[in-house]
C-alpha cells in the first residue's frame, strides 16, 4: 500500500491565498476546518465530513493567543505538531495552515469582531475574552481561504452559533457546517484538554456526558425545566467535579433562555471543571412535547 500523501505545509498567509487561489481556479471545492491542533477524532471528524462535501480541505493549526485570558491555559495547550501532521495525512486533508503569531497578529494590531447577542452567557459569561477571540481569527481565515464551506464542531455549540451568526451578519459568502461530537466508547466529549486529566479526574470527567443525557432524557419525557437542571447541578456535585460554572437549558437555535412551556429545539450545556481542567459538553433534547 502507498504511504498516505502528506498535506502540503503551508506557513504564511501568502501561502495559504496562492494555494486557495489556485485550488479555485481550477475550479475544486474548498472546504477549511480551523482549530488549535492536538487533533483527535473529533477535529478528523470534521476533516472527513469536508471532504465527503468538497474536493480540498485545508485544515488550520493555530493556538489563538488573543481567546485566552491571562490566567488561562495558552501556555500549557497541547503542541503535538508530528502526531497532527500524520493523522491529517492518514485522514487525506490536502493542506494544513500552520502560521505563526507574528504573522496572523501584526505589530499594532487593533482590529476585533465581536459578535452579540449568542455570545452572551455561558462561554461569553465565563471567559469573556474567548468569543472576540474566536471571532476575529475565524474571520481572518475566512477572508484568506475563502472557503466555499467551513466546518466546526457542536461540541463547542456556543462558538458554532456565534460564527454561524457573524457570517450572516458580515455577509462572508461562506456555508457553516455543524458537525455532531464525538465520544470516547464511555461518552466523553473528545477534547485536546482531554490530555490533562489524570486516571482518577478522567472517570469522573465521564459522569459528564451520563448527567447531561439523562436530564435531556428527562426534559424530553415532559420533565419540569428547573426541577431537573436542580437535580443535573446536584448530581455532577456528587459525581466528584470540583465546580460547575452552568448546566443550562436554552433554546437551540439562539441560546435564549427558556420558560415551561418552550416547544422549539432546546439544548443542555455545561462547563464543569476537575482539578486545573475546565471541560465543556453539551447535547440535544429529543422528543420534547409539551406536557398537557
Ligand atoms: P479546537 O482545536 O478545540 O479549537 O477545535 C477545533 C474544532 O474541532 C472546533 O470546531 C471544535 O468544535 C471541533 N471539535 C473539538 N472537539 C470535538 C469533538 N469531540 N467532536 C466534534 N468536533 C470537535
Amino acid at each position: 500500500m502507498t504511504p498516505p500523501q502528506k498535506p502540503q505545509v503551508l506557513r504564511h498567509i501568502s501561502d495559504l491565498r496562492g494555494f486557495a487561489a489556485d485550488a479555485k481556479a481550477r475550479g475544486l471545492r474548498i472546504a477549511l476546518v480551523p482549530t488549535m491542533g492536538a487533533l483527535h477524532d473529533g477535529h478528523i471528524a470534521l476533516v472527513k465530513e469536508g471532504l465527503a462535501r468538497a474536493d480540498i480541505v485545508i485544515t488550520s493549526i493555530f493556538v489563538n493567543p488573543t481567546q485566552f485570558a491571562p490566567h488561562e491555559d495558552f501556555g500549557a495547550y497541547p503542541r503535538t505538531w508530528d502526531a497532527d501532521l500524520d493523522k491529517l495525512s492518514a485522514a487525506g486533508a490536502q493542506a494544513v495552515f500552520f502560521p505563526d503569531a507574528r504573522d496572523m497578529y501584526p505589530d499594532g494590531f487593533s482590529t476585533s469582531i465581536l459578535v452579540g447577542g449568542v455570545s452572551a452567557g455561558l462561554e461569553g459569561e465565563h471567559r469573556p475574552q474567548m468569543f472576540g477571540g474566536v471571532a476575529t481569527i475565524v474571520t481572518k481565515l475566512l477572508l484568506q481561504a475563502q472557503p466555499h464551506i467551513a466546518l466546526f464542531g457542536e461540541k463547542d455549540y456556543q462558538q458554532l452559533q456565534v460564527i454561524s451568526r457573524l457570517v450572516i451578519d458580515l455577509n462572508i459568502p461562506v456555508e457553516i457546517i455543524g458537525v455532531p461530537t464525538m465520544r470516547d466508547e464511555a461518552g466523553l466529549a473528545l477534547s485536546s484538554r482531554n490530555a490533562y486529566l489524570s486516571a482518577e479526574e478522567r472517570v469522573i470527567a465521564t459522569q459528564l456526558n451520563r448527567i447531561l443525557f439523562r436530564a435531556a432524557e428527562q426534559i424530553g419525557a415532559g420533565g419540569d425545566f428547573d426541577g431537573v437542571l436542580r437535580e443535573a447541578r446536584e448530581q455532577a456535585g456528587k459525581a466528584g467535579f470540583d465546580g460547575v460554572d452552568y448546566i443550562a437549558l436554552r433554546d437551540a437555535r439562539n441560546l435564549q433562555d427558556v420558560e415551561a412551556g418552550f416547544t422549539g429545539e432546546m439544548r443542555i450545556l455545561a462547563a464543569v471543571r476537575v482539578g486545573k481542567t475546565r471541560l465543556i459538553d453539551n447535547v440535544a433534547v429529543r422528543g420534547y412535547a409539551v406536557p398537557v
